[in-house]
């Protein structure tokens, strides 16, 4: 037989989506896991938007849509780009797909050549350079300082830009780290692309999980990059819709419509009922998502406070999302029943094995000193994971 793709076989699975289902294998085996690794809301989707969801399977709301999405909703995405992001769009700069990641996945392909560079700051989102490679690009990983709070300066920014670099990925709030640029930490980079002419996905998705007062910026609102920016954001965290899989993309209309035409010849539009839920997530009451972010607060309060009171284990407060990152760099080395825990994804299987906790090693965010922690589970479960790792790290001591 021949071979099959070499890109596709160089592609690693999600490491996120491997271990939720491992997990959720597990506990349906009856084995007491408690699961910190989805980077999913546990809360339901509010009762206004299921309705809608209903009202347009009776309506009959069953047919394809225009490939780009209906355009009530991409005049609500319009709306929610200028309210909440001062950007401003034409409805045709805006593209609706299966889930932001099917957005970014569609810009990468519209942006890319092969051969081309994508600098992607780790620790970065698992399936960033994956994207970048399924692209036919070259991921650039640069790697930033936890003591600069996981934040790419425009220095190093400058540093890893080559005749082929073609685009950066930029995540604010940050997935793993809950780092989030500010106005003038943007305004800097701005400076770097804009002489430099590059593109930037903006992926916002975390935008409103955000705490401590902290507040978000939006990359593509400098005017002097503006052409260069494609800033992607979904329903999926915000109004707790994973599986609805919506998630939108505004840019240029150059860039819009090349992303629009690679969706137009793979998966056509996004689910019908799911764009009439979105729909009625953007225009109707926004109280929920106001009670959710609450509710994550109290939970990052409480695991960050939980996690920095095992001995060794630094943890820098996220200002935004739902993960901690702890630094588990002083316990690699150390054995239990003579197994030595070489890396965090030694760790990693130790907890799961050990105490039925189950997490994310920060090798698959490109960190081998840390472990990423979901904390979009319920404060019981919380704490219930607390215990467990309390024990669990002083097995290691
Ligand atoms: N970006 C980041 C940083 C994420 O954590 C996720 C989580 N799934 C996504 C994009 C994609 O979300 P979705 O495809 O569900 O909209
Ligand atoms: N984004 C979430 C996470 O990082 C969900 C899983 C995924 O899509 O990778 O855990």
């Amino acid at each position: 037989m021949k071979p099959l793709s070499e890109i596709v076989a160089k592609t690693e699975a999600s490491a996120t989506l491997v271990l939720t289902a491992l997990a959720k294998r597990l506990q349906a085996d009856g084995v007491d896991v408690v699961s910190l690794t989805a980077g999913e809301p546990d809360f339901p989707t509010p009762q206004h938007i299921k309705d809608a969801a209903k009202r347009a399977i009776e309506e009959n709301r069953t047919t394809y849509t225009l490939n780009a999405g209906t355009l009530e909703l991409r005049q609500a995405i319009v709306q929610k780009f200028r309210a909440d992001n001062n950007l401003a769009f034409h409805p045709s700069q805006i593209l609706v797909s299966n889930g932001a990641k099917h957005s970014i996945a569609n810009a990468l392909q519209a942006i890319c050549n092969r051969g081309d560079e994508v600098i992607v700051p780790s620790p970065y989102w698992v399936s960033y350079p994956q994207m970048v490679l399924l692209a036919g690009a070259t991921p650039v990983i640069v790697s930033t300082s936890e003591e600069n709070g996981f934040m790419l300066t425009a220095e190093q920014l400058r540093g890893a830009i080559t005749a082929r670099t073609k685009a950066l990925i930029l995540c604010t709030p940050s997935n793993p780290t809950g780092a989030i640029y500010s106005k003038h930490d943007l305004e800097l980079l701005a400076e770097v692309i804009a002489e430099t002419g590059i593109y930037v996905i903006a992926d916002e998705i975390y935008e409103k999980m955000i705490y401590d007062g902290a507040h978000h910026f939006s990359i593509g609102s400098i005017a002097s990059i503006r052409n260069q920016v494609v800033t992607v954001n979904g329903m999926s965290k915000a109004y707790s819709m994973t599986g609805w899989r919506v998630g939108f993309l505004g840019a240029s209309q150059e860039i819009t419509s090349g992303a629009e035409r690679v969706q137009s010849q793979t998966t056509s539009n996004a689910s019908s009922i799911s764009q009439y839920a979105a729909l009625a997530a953007l225009t109707g009451p926004q109280d929920e998502i106001v009670a959710m972010a609450e509710e994550y607060d109290r939970r990052r309060e409480f695991i960050h406070s939980a996690v920095t009171s095992i001995p060794g284990i630094r943890c820098h407060m996220p200002k935004g999302a739902f993960y901690i990152f702890p630094n588990i760099s002083d316990y690699l080395g150390r054995s239990v029943r003579g197994v030595t825990m070489n890396s965090c994804d030694d760790i990693a299987k130790f907890l799961l094995d050990e105490e039925g906790v189950a997490l994310v090693p920060g090798s698959s965010f490109g960190s081998e000193n840390h472990l990423r922690i979901s904390y979009s589970c319920s404060i019981t479960e919380l704490e219930k994971a607390a215990e467990r790792l309390q024990r669990g790290f002083r097995k290691l001591e």
